[in-house]
């Protein structure tokens, strides 16, 4: 089946959607991105992506191509195209082209923003082997720009960092900066101590993550407690369990810091549970 895209208000086989080399997406990562899961053919927090795009856009001073509802049903619409059942649907804005390559953003009057939106098909991504298995971390340096609460297609670095993981052996790599880790290159991060949550505050310094909040809010009413501060990976080592949350691999058991192994090696229980509850509480609030 070839695949249905859309692009600035059609929807086009993927081998026929074009965007202009002028793009200031494609010349200098001028745009932004969200990334909405689909279980069961329903979309996962779609508002919550929704605003966070929303703020994207109005921290860079861009628009917003369209109305949420429009943009609502242009996902479902993708969805319904492409018969995903489990997957993703990812939406990228960026500034437009204006014809030509300049450092100055265009007259936002005479360029418009483009929208793109593609699905990636993804059975199985519920019950995932790494999610049984747990995933080995590494540490690198965080040498991103200091906006990372805008979700820009600025992604160089990240993809290097699951590179030097993959090189290593490893699955995914948490950035460090000042001693302190930031999140890892798609996801953010946790410890847990005993019955205790513990993930950096929202800042510039990392992506507010739409399922960070999903799972904190469910961790509180599981009368979890949650310490959002920040931690050294030497702190991570020692803790009982790690994990990841992403709005494409949920709840990730993190099972090596470093070479370290975390308790034996295995998914811990907390990791476990809130999967279990994320996973829920998503399904039974999808759209
Ligand atoms: N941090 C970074 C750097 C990310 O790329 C992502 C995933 N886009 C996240 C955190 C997790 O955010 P969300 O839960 O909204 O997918």
């Amino acid at each position: 089946m070839t695949r249905t895209v859309y692009v600035n208000g059609a929807y086009v086989p993927e081998n026929e959607a074009q965007i202009s080399i002028f793009d200031r997406g494609f010349l200098m990562a001028d745009g932004v991105y969200e990334v909405t899961s689909v279980l069961g053919g329903k979309l996962i927090d779609f508002e919550g992506h929704a605003v966070r795009l929303e703020r994207s856009l109005n921290e860079l001073d861009m628009g917003m191509p369209c109305t949420m509802d429009e943009l609502l049903e242009i996902h479902r619409e993708l969805v319904r195209a492409n018969e995903i059942d489990e997957g993703l649907v990812y939406l990228q804005i960026t500034r437009g082209s204006d014809g030509d390559r300049d450092f100055a953003f265009p007259d936002p009057e005479t360029t418009v923003p483009t929208l793109v939106m593609f699905t990636q098909s993804k059975p199985g991504m519920m019950n995932s082997e790494a999610s049984k298995k747990g995933v080995k971390v590494i540490s690198i340096e965080d040498i991103r720009w200091g906006r990372r609460d805008i979700k820009t297609v600025q992604l160089l670095y990240p993809s290097m960092g699951k590179m030097m993981a993959k090189k290593a052996g490893c699955d995914d790599a948490w950035m460090v900066e000042d001693g302190f880790v930031t999140e890892g290159t798609s996801n953010n991060a946790y410890i847990v101590k005993g019955n205790k949550i513990i993930t950096r505050g929202l800042s510039n310094d990392i992506l507010h993550g739409i399922t960070r909040a999903a799972v904190l809010r469910m961790a509180k009413e599981a009368q979890m407690v949650v310490e959002e501060r920040s931690f050294t990976i030497e702190e991570a080592q020692t803790a009982d369990e790690a994990f990841t949350t992403s709005a494409s691999a949920f709840v990730m058991p993190v099972v090596e810091i470093d070479g370290v192994m975390m308790g034996k090696g295995t998914p811990g229980p907390v990791a476990k549970r809130l999967r279990e509850i994320y996973l829920d509480e998503s399904l039974k609030k999808a759209i």
